[in-house]
């Protein structure tokens, strides 16, 4: 491969107009748009609008006038059909970690059983929350196996299935059907997190026998930073189950402020309090960009960024080995590589230009955007690492210094 490969094949992109609705500075080549997206053309002018007329000239009057009591539903409608969801099993609002904490307990509630099984890997919130759970409720066990041992560890006293749908380390991509299928036959209820799918991958939410899923607004979905998440729950379950944040707007009727709770009906439980406006107007104009895009082409460029830009390094650094999984089937959107001064090597490319992130262990982790990324970007990419590593720039003590954020 090279760069008139590369070109050629942004000529054939059929995802190439996307691109169009982000603003991203030139000559800069953004490979991290799973740990935030890059921002929407739309943004500005959608925030601007919020502040401006809406907070500004019409202030309280905006929750009925201009809608924003209903906010949290618009933007689910526009998230159905990213994740193939009905946008009526769907809630937008608090982030991920918040979301994982209300349904886990409140599906540990609809099940006598106390254990919830996760991979030993997941995401370190996702451990945190519910290692926080067990110490809130001295019943309930985390269990934590190899990723070669979900399936022989699901046994009758498995409550939960928590498991990350797309590993943010090394991009391995669980086949959701197959284990939420396992997880349904020994009677645990599935719960995944999303984050690195939604918007990246082509998914089915309610086709894939999740019973609960949690995902992020910020990274493939282009909410901007801290944008809300989302949680999922499939329709038999929600009328069973409570939020453990019984808030006023998760309430049947919050304005009859009532001195008692009353669950709301349908996922409108789960809210707990006034949601973002100004937040949620972010993410409105983050899911617009994916707004009459065929989101079959989604996966298939995201497999296809992935393969070019392994067969760019292997050809330009074929001593950096992959850490990621080879077969496009079993990976996101993202890949990472080893080398054991990975951190310096990702500051010397950052102040070239090329910005990807570093990941605990000595991971470089490239994140191939669909919507944003062209080949050409990659190709580049990867002639900059060869000449960082064959320069040795990273070496400059400057580029060892570890920042708050990594
Ligand atoms: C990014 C990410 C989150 C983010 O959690 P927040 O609470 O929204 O910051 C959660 N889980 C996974 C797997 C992630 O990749």
């Amino acid at each position: 491969v090279s760069l008139a490969t590369a070109r050629a094949r942004d000529a054939d992109d059929r995802l190439a107009q996307a691109r169009d609705r982000f603003s991203v500075p030139d000559g800069l080549i953004y490979l991290d748009g799973n740990s935030l997206g890059a921002m929407p053309r739309g943004a500005p002018a959608r925030i601007a609008r919020t502040v401006e007329r809406e907070w500004g000239d019409d202030l309280i009057t905006s929750w009925n006038r201009h809608g924003w009591i209903d906010l949290p539903q618009r933007c689910a409608a526009k998230l159905g059909p990213i994740v193939d969801a009905d946008p009526d099993d769907l809630l937008i609002g608090d982030s991920t970690s918040v979301n994982l904490f209300k349904l886990l307990v409140a599906a540990l509630g609809l099940t006598g059983r106390r254990v919830i099984l996760t991979e030993e890997g997941n995401f370190p919130t996702d451990l945190y929350v519910a290692s926080g759970i067990t110490r809130l409720f001295p019943d309930v066990e985390l269990r934590r196996v190899p990723r070669d041992r979900i399936v022989e560890s699901l046994g009758s006293d498995i409550a939960i299935l928590m498991l990350t749908h797309v590993d943010y380390r090394s991009g391995w991509r669980h086949h959701m059907p197959a284990l939420s299928s396992a997880a349904w036959d020994c009677g645990a209820l599935s719960l995944w997190d999303v984050s690195h799918t939604a918007g990246a991958m082509s998914m089915s939410l309610s086709g894939s026998g999740a019973d609960m899923a949690v995902g992020c607004g910020y990274k493939y979905l282009n909410g901007g930073p801290g944008a809300p998440s989302f949680c999922y729950i499939r329709r038999e379950w929600q009328e069973k189950m409570r939020s453990p944040i019984e808030g006023w707007m998760g309430h049947a009727n919050p304005f009859d402020f009532a001195p008692d709770y009353s669950p709301a009906a349908g996922m409108k439980r789960f809210l707990a309090g006034t949601p973002s406006i100004l937040a949620l107007a972010a993410l409105e104009a983050g899911l617009d960009t994916f707004e009459g895009l065929n989101l079959d082409h989604l996966e298939d460029k995201a497999d296809a960024l992935g393969d070019f830009m392994i067969e760019a390094m292997a050809q330009l650094c074929p001593d950096l080995p992959l850490a990621s999984p080879r077969r496009a089937v079993d990976r996101g959107s993202h890949l990472v590589f080893e080398h054991p001064d990975a951190y310096a090597i990702i500051q010397a490319l950052i102040a070239r230009g090329v910005i990807g992130d570093y990941r605990e262990p000595g991971l470089m982790r490239f994140g191939l955007a669909p919507l944003t990324t062209r080949y050409q970007d990659v190709w580049n990419a990867a002639s900059a690492i060869a000449d960082v590593l064959a320069s040795g720039e990273y070496t400059s003590s400057h580029f060892a210094r570890r920042s708050a954020v990594t």
